[in-house]
């Protein structure tokens, strides 16, 4: 093939928006994804406003029938719970969504296409690598192979990361780790304008599960349905997500109709790489965003937006370098995340070390439903949307965990 000036090496939401930006700006552009569109991925499907705003921006159509929009969040444990509104801002929207991955990621790879991005489906690409450079690219296509040799490939592959990790690309094992489960479900009640999380998880004898549960609403007659839990739970190796999944339907709100009869799909599980938790993140002619990079929010597991921003963001580093034959100018990138991300960041690995103690957990989650204003501000904390006069807020926020984190027996 003649090689393009950058290879993206995966299709998901990072990928692509990666992709769209660098064609949008001029820039030759080859994505190749291992599987075809519309392919399925492992997700909660929620979309938050941060999300929102990252696609408005690429001029997504939201006016398609298996978009469903979301005023906010209902957030519930035991018998008290609050409906919140997505918070005003002066630069996001107030409203969110839920979209099935299969249709959101074949869409937004439709718009990197618009821009000229050259599309490559069910092609495998893995790095050839000669004295530690990654000197070009094998694209495996249903049994042919080719070798490309792009000025610079931006690595999107997801959580498995294997072409990122076979660049060496390795997770810190002190910062955390989400496992999540969903699946399917029909409900009476999927036009639920609200996404709706349970905050103190039970078995179905009643006992404490460490982790929280979710229904998504798909407005189509279909809901999402999941389970997380974080690595900071001091009983997480011995948890199993499809088994918390299965108490979970059984002691979920009665108005979803979740039964063993409703399930359309078998629970599937799947890692979240967060707090910028792997790396490197640059070498000489590449760079890595997404998951691949561990980009997701610890402190909601929200990561659909982070993948689109941290493709924006590198887009805008590999269009410079590529522009202007200064590969070096990767290197500012790391800088950039930390400057965008890492206070926050920080906050939240204090923040899940908190909540890794399922009594602290449940404390917390009591005692914020019991205040409404506590749980806007917890609300626009977790999703990243404070604004940017409420910022020192978070400063504040940082001290008082990290002085109630110390207290904490270490686990
Ligand atoms: C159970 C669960 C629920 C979640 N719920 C939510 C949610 O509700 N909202 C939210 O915002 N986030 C959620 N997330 C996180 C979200 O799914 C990810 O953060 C997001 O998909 C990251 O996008 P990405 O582009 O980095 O990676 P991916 O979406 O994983 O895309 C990577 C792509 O790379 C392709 N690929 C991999 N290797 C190669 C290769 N060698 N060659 C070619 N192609 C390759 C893969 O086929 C894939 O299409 C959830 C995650 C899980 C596991």
């Amino acid at each position: 093939m003649s090689s393009p000036s950058v290879l993206v090496v995966g299709g998901g939401p990072a990928g692509s928006a990666a992709a769209y930006w660098l064609a949008r700006e001029g820039h030759e552009v080859t994505l190749v994804e291992a599987k075809e569109y519309p392919r399925e991925k492992t997700c909660g499907d929620g979309l938050t406003p941060r999300a929102v705003l990252q696609l408005l921006d690429m001029g997504f159509d939201f006016d398609v029938p298996h978009f469903h929009r979301v005023t906010g969040l209902r957030s519930y444990a035991g018998d008290e719970y609050v409906e919140l509104a997505w918070p005003d801002h002066s630069r996001f929207p107030n409203w969110g969504g839920v979209m099935r991955r299969s249709d959101l990621d074949a869409q937004v790879a439709g718009l990197a296409r618009e821009q000229g991005v050259t599309i490559l489906e069910k092609t495998i690409a893995t790095p050839i690598i000669e004295d530690g450079f990654l000197t070009g690219v094998t694209l495996d296509h249903n049994g042919t192979r080719d070798v490309a040799t792009p000025g610079v490939t931006i690595i999107a592959d997801g959580s498995m990361n294997r072409f990122g990790r076979e660049m060496g690309n390795e997770r810190r094992r002190d910062y955390p780790l989400g496992m999540a489960a969903r699946g399917y479900y029909a409900s009476p009640r999927s036009t639920d304008p609200f996404l709706e999380s349970q905050l103190d998880l039970r078995d179905s004898s009643g006992a404490t599960m460490p982790g929280y549960g979710w229904v998504f609403p798909l407005g189509d007659g279909t809901v999402n349905v999941g389970v997380g839990l974080l690595s900071t739970f001091t009983r997480w190796k011995q948890v199993n997500t499809t088994h918390m999944m299965a108490d979970y339907v059984t002691t979920a709100p009665e108005y979803w109709g979740l039964s063993e009869e409703s399930r359309l799909t078998k629970p599937v599980g799947g890692k979240l790489t967060m707090s910028f938790s792997k790396g490197p993140l640059v070498g000489a002619n590449w760079i890595t965003i997404g998951d691949a990079a561990g980009a997701i929010n610890p402190w909601n597991g929200e990561g659909i937006s982070y993948a689109y921003e941290t493709g924006r963001i590198a887009a805008d580093h590999v269009g410079r370098a590529v522009g202007t034959a200064d590969f070096g100018l990767l290197r500012r990138y790391p800088q950039q995340l930390e400057d965008e991300y890492g206070l926050y960041y920080k906050m939240a690995r204090i923040f899940v070390k908190l909540i890794g103690h399922p009594p602290v957990m449940r404390t917390l989650a009591h005692t914020g439903l019991r205040s409404r204003s506590l749980m806007e501000w917890t609300l626009k904390v977790m999703a990243n949307l404070l604004d940017e006069d409420e910022k020192h807020m978070g400063e504040r926020t940082y001290d008082a965990l990290a002085a109630l984190v110390r207290t904490l027996p270490t686990s």
